[in-house]
């Protein structure tokens, strides 16, 4: 037996993705090293090992060793968020924010081809589709104006970065049935959940997308996502749940931003957890440290905790052990950036037209507004009549500008991650509003830890506001 250690790579191009999570779970019983144990498997004797162990036995996590790269393209946005939904993957898609949309590239759902409703819808996308590219044109004088030359910067360089900044506000015109390219990483442990998610979803497209992904997957993994079936509990939930949601009125005028369940021992829990991980005691006892401990001293403490840190670094583990919940209303096309902090608890409504809609600054600055207020109305209207026939669908309609309500649980370590990053004055300002908002909320019940969050700039989600937007009130329109 070789007793030198070992590190290397079962490469993907030698082995098949089920092979190399077989050969994994063979090392549980096989004293063999792995080479040996792949070496001797084929793609038949893995998937009877993978349907007795992964399938039969349950040894489930198994499957996390087999990973795939899926590319998926001309899928709608709307489809993009069950794709999406899945906490345990990778994702990289086509940014609304650096590319310009072809008037042609949405998706007509299967369940309006051929329908009554076709020729409504389609007329309805040509509106859209013709008033962003409007809108990039009324826009481009307004970007070039307000994106001043950097030294020595290239003609080229600075037309691009003023004609991004014009596609960064067009992009609230993009309804959600527009094209859209992702890239997907994932295991096949989590592919199986997301395969049966979108083979119970209550869009038609994302139940064939849901059924072209497995058929895709089953070519590298023929045993370990045999079994994605749709959820069958799920039909029912929606029906009967749907019946209590009804019975509520619906109330408009919620803050945008409100913390909900704000931990108010947060803190302390958090520096108790600080001193139990570099110390012997336990749990209560550091906890009553910390509680009697003057506010100077848990002031020191917290800056221990950060003393060395770099803008590069991760907090520590600990800040984990504090949650708040927010319920917020925004944009859809901040929530399409939002749905991508996958450490968060999130539950988001369906995407309708009845929440108002938010009017970017730089909109009516160039002279657009009445444009663009035509183009929301249009489509609050055909979303009306399609919602009273079916509302998913009617979804497809939504152009990014409506408001949408989430709810979202957090820890506070995915908060000093989510607030530093997406409030970045280079982040889009509708996201940008999201973060500032929630560390607003968060400063507070956290008045140590939040000073340590590192933002760049202390520009109130108010000021961010009234810079950037004309209008962002969650309010009927029709
Ligand atoms: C400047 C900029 C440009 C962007 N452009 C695009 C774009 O063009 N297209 C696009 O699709 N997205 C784009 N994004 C979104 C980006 O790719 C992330 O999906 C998004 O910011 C979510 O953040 P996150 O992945 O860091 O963290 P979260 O999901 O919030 O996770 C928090 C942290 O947990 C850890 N973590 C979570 N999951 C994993 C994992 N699977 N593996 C390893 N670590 C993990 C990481 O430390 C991560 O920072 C852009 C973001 C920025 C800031």
């Amino acid at each position: 037996m070789d007793l030198n250690r070992r590190v290397y790579r079962l490469s993907p191009s030698q082995y098949s993705a089920e092979t190399i999570a077989v050969t994994f779970a063979k090392t549980s019983r096989s004293p063999e090293p792995f080479d040996v144990i792949a070496a001797e498997l084929n793609d038949e004797r893995s998937a009877q090992f993978s349907e007795k162990w992964i399938v039969g036995y349950g040894h489930s996590s198994v499957a996390e060793h087999a990973v795939l790269h899926l590319a998926l393209e001309n899928v709608s946005r709307l489809a993009i968020e069950t794709i999406e939904a899945n906490r345990l993957a990778s994702y990289t898609e086509k940014s609304t924010r650096y590319q310009e949309w072809d008037p042609k590239a949405y998706v007509t759902p299967p369940e309006i081809l051929g329908s009554p409703c076709e020729g409504e819808y389609k007329e309805l996308m040509g509106t859209l589709f013709g008033i962003y590219a409007e809108a990039l044109q009324a826009l481009r004088p307004w970007g070039e104006a307000n994106t001043p030359r950097r030294e020595n910067e290239s003609e080229k360089a600075w037309a691009n970065r003023a004609r991004v900044k014009s596609v960064d506000v067009a992009r609230f015109l993009l309804p959600s049935a527009a094209m859209a390219n992702v890239g997907l990483t994932i295991n096949a442990r989590a592919l199986e959940y997301a395969i049966k998610k979108m083979l119970s979803s209550e869009l038609e497209e994302v139940r064939q997308i849901g059924a072209e992904v497995k058929a895709v997957a089953q070519q590298e993994l023929p045993t370990l996502v045999k079994y994605a079936d749709p959820i069958a509990f799920l039909p029912q939930l929606r029906t009967k749940a749907r019946v209590f949601a009804d019975r509520i009125d619906t109330i408009y005028g919620a803050p945008w931003c409100d913390l909900k369940d704000a931990d108010e021992s947060g803190e302390d829990r958090i520096l108790a957890a600080v001193l139990y991980r570099f110390g012997d005691d336990s749990y209560q006892v550091c906890l009553d440290q910390v509680l009697n401990m003057p506010n100077e001293e848990k002031q020191a403490l917290v800056d221990v905790m950060f003393a060395e840190m770099t803008d590069f670094d991760i907090p520590i583990r600990e800040l984990e052990y504090a949650d708040l919940s927010f319920s917020l209303i925004m944009d859809q096309g901040a929530y399409f950036e939002f749905k991508r902090h996958r450490m968060m608890t999130q539950t988001v409504q369906d995407l309708t037209a009845r929440l108002g809609y938010a009017i970017p600054k730089a909109i009516t600055e160039a002279g657009f507004e009445m444009r663009y207020r035509e183009a929301m109305r249009a489509a609050a209207v055909v979303y009306e009549k399609l919602a009273s026939w079916n509302p998913q669908v009617a979804s497809y309609v939504v152009p990014n500008a409506f408001n949408r309500r989430v709810l979202c649980r957090a820890n506070l370590r995915e908060l000093f991650h989510f607030i530093k990053l997406r409030c970045a004055r280079n982040a889009h300002f509708s996201i940008q509003r999201v973060g500032r908002g929630m560390l607003e909320a968060v400063r507070p019940h956290f008045p140590l830890l939040s000073q340590k969050i590192q933002v760049k700039g202390d520009i109130s989600a108010q000021a961010l506001t009234e810079e950037y937007f004309t209008e962002t009130a969650a309010k009927p329109i029709l």
